[in-house]
């Protein structure tokens, strides 16, 4: 699974990202935008354009030529997630912002979610954020 190209520039304040990622869908036009940066491309015949409509919560796209159907956060770190995407972004905010790291104990505080909630977002975050820094490290060793 890649990592989403999802990153927020350092030093942004805590007003600027509720400004820009303040609501579902801000959040769910991001994750668009960093998915499909040309509009939308189908992973299974590589056609552009899609119906757009809504399932429950999900935004779910439908390729014009072939029909197949895919929902925003099939395939990413979002992936059958029940929370809100303004909660997982707000997490990937705080990790990014901090410094020295953040507990899943302080996670849990800063979200509203239980424990349990918050050590999973943690580790998700963690190693896909790891996974980034080593593509990184390995492109910049090769460029
Ligand atoms: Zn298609």
């Amino acid at each position: 699974m890649s990592i989403n190209r999802i990153q927020f520039q350092p030093g942004l304040s805590m007003p600027d990202f509720l400004k820009h990622f303040g609501t579902e869908a801000q959040c769910e036009a991001a994750l668009e935008q960093s998915r499909w940066p040309q509009g939308f491309v189908c992973p299974c015949c590589r056609a552009t354009g899609a119906s757009v409509f809504i399932v429950g919560s999900h935004k779910m796209f439908q390729c014009r030529a072939c029909r197949h159907q895919i929902s925003l956060t099939a395939g990413t770190l979002f992936q059958s997630t029940k929370l809100p995407l303004t909660t997982w972004f707000l997490a990937i905010y705080l990790i990014s912002q901090a410094k020295t790291g953040l507990s899943a104990l302080a996670l849990k505080r800063y979200l509203g979610v239980k424990y349990p909630t918050a050590w999973l977002i943690q580790h998700k975050l963690m190693q896909a954020m790891s996974e980034r820094e080593t593509t990184y490290t390995l492109t910049n060793r090769t460029g």
